[in-house]
């Protein structure tokens, strides 16, 4: 890389910050990442009590097969091919308190027999569901900020598959499952706030697992955050940790720098932002440059929910079991006012021998919640009272996951719960949202403007400027980003393009 004179300002080290800053490395800027937590990551983490790590954040890292497009890109910022993947047979299992389950294979025609099995009644939903997953298999992602010529190319790739996407974007995840006889398959398509995902995201999932390229990295976020930071920093990038940025510095109407809580101030030729979106744009920046489409998007588009997560350390092996395992509950759980779940879903972390001594297991229970202010005001102002509700809720779900698997209680030895609030307080993002803005029929997942009117030197990545969040979303607004910049000062965009075609394989 050479040196073009440059320099750079990255706000945030979430996925997004990171692989801004090694692309920008690549392209000769001068890099400093600011991020306000002791730790990179942002959302995609994972933490530590006693024998065990528990996961906030991956299911699954889209791009995992090395046929696909996405894993080159991958490539570009970490050597992905030195990270383990796991790719579970059985995707999800489905459980009532009856005790009738229902298995979701990641295979799609294994998944499309079992599903035919299990209820005869559903087979020409089955079948058509079946039939998308496939039809998407080789569906190519957006590439926001390609050169138009990478662009038509995408988009005549694209042609195909418009009757699919069309059809499956234009219905959520919920309303699609009232199609279905099978209560179990009913629950698959999502309960209370996530079922107004689209069901094109489903389909999506669906067509990835199937095609083994969204697996499971062993270790979890830190396999993946830890490279990406690590090759940051050997590219001779800065990464400082635990200070936090209060003002973006604005001069004749270009970003020049920023401005940290202790008064320090830094200069760049460039500021991106890669926190959190409404932050950046209203206390940031202040709202100065807030045309009307962006004041409407944080208006009108809805938000993913935060959650909370019950996170467990189980001295027993419990690998017989699923590794993600959704219970339909009799009576719902109520979470906080406001939030009663009916079906609650649980990961059992077998699968990664980094998470847990041989013969334990580390658990995690993730319920979404949108009642963000309640835990707010309780951490602040009653901490006897949160954390007798941290309690009971890890109790209720001790109670769901034994019901589900086997008497565990005597065995736990770590018990571990995170809310809302500790995710405000971690990364920032409006309203604990746990992947940034929702795609729902009505937004779509089209990416919005990362630039802001009448403001020079800035532009945005991450999951705000890009529905449906995720990993990927960090990457690919990332090459956008540093794509702006370099068109501007006429710099070689030196990061090589993907050369395959979407997979052909499996
Ligand atoms: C439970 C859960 C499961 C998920 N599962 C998956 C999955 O399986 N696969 C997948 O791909 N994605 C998954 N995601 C989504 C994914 O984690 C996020 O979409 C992605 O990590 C967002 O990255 P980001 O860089 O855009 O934002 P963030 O991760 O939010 O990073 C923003 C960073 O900016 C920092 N920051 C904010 N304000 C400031 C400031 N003023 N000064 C300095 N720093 C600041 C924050 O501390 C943070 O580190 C999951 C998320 C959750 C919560």
């Amino acid at each position: 890389m050479t040196p073009n004179g440059r320099k750079v300002i990255i706000i945030g080290a979430g996925i997004a910050g990171l692989c801004a800053g090694v692309l920008a490395r690549k392209c000769g800027y001068e890099v400093d990442i600011v991020e306000q937590h002791e730790r990179p990551g942002g959302l995609a983490t994972s933490w530590r009590r006693g024998d065990y790590t528990f996961e906030g954040c991956l299911h699954w890292l889209l791009g995992s097969n090395s046929d696909d497009p996405m894993y080159e890109q991958w490539h570009e910022v970490f050597d992905i091919d030195r990270v383990g993947f796991f790719y579970p047979e059985k995707w999800m299992t489905i459980v009532n308190e009856r005790g009738d389950h229902l298995d979701i294979y990641s295979d799609v025609d294994q998944m499309e027999g079992e599903l035919l099995r299990q209820s005869p009644q559903d087979e020409l939903e089955i079948r058509r569901l079946a039939a998308a997953a496939r039809g998407l298999r080789h569906c190519p992602l957006p590439q926001p900020g390609n050169s138009w010529i990478r662009d038509c190319a995408t988009r005549l790739r694209l042609l195909p598959y418009f009757p699919l996407l069309r059809k499956w974007g234009r219905v959520s995840a919920g309303e699609y499952g009232t199609r279905y006889h099978s209560p179990l398959l009913r629950a698959f398509f999502g309960d209370g706030e996530m079922s107004h995902l689209s069901a094109l995201a489903l389909v999506f999932s669906m067509a990835w697992v199937s095609n083994r390229n969204a697996g499971y990295p062993i270790g979890g976020s830190k396999a993946v955050i830890g490279r990406i930071a690590d090759r940051f920093v050997s590219m001779g990038g800065r990464l400082q940790l635990g200070e936090k940025v209060c003002k973006i510095l604005v001069e004749h109407n270009a970003a020049v720098g920023i401005q940290l809580e202790d008064g320090e101030r830094m200069l760049a030729d460039w500021v991106i932002s890669a926190a959190d979106g409404h932050a950046t744009i209203f206390d940031l920046l202040d709202g100065k440059y807030v045309d009307e489409a962006t004041r409407h998007l944080y208006r009108t588009l809805e938000p993913f929910p935060s959650w909370i997560q019950v996170s467990l350390g189980v001295a027993l092996d419990l690998s017989q079991y699923c590794g993600y395992i959704t219970r339909v509950l009799d009576h719902p759980l109520t979470v906080d006012p406001g939030t009663r779940l009916r079906q609650v879903s649980f990961r059992v972390f077998h699968f990664d021998p980094h998470f847990s001594p041989p013969g334990k297991t580390a658990l995690t229970c993730t319920l979404p919640t949108r009642n963000v202010e309640f835990w707010a005001a309780l951490q602040a102002q009653d901490p006897a009272r949160y954390k007798a509700e941290k309690n009971r809720i890890a109790d209720a779900v001790i109670a769901i996951i034994e019901r589900s698997t086997e008497p565990l209680r005597h065995a736990v030895e770590v018990v571990d719960v995170s809310t809302p609030a500790t995710v405000i307080r971690h990364t920032g993002n409006w309203k604990g949202s746990m992947e940034g803005w929702l795609p729902t029929p009505e937004t779509g997942f089209r990416p919005l403007a990362s630039t802001l009117a009448g403001l020079h030197g800035f532009v945005m990545a991450g999951q705000w400027v890009m529905p449906g969040g995720g990993l990927p979303s960090g990457l690919i607004t990332a090459r956008q980003a540093v794509r702006h910049l370099c068109r501007h000062d006429g710099v070689r965009f030196a990061v090589q393009e993907p050369t395959a075609l979407p997979m052909q394989t499996a």
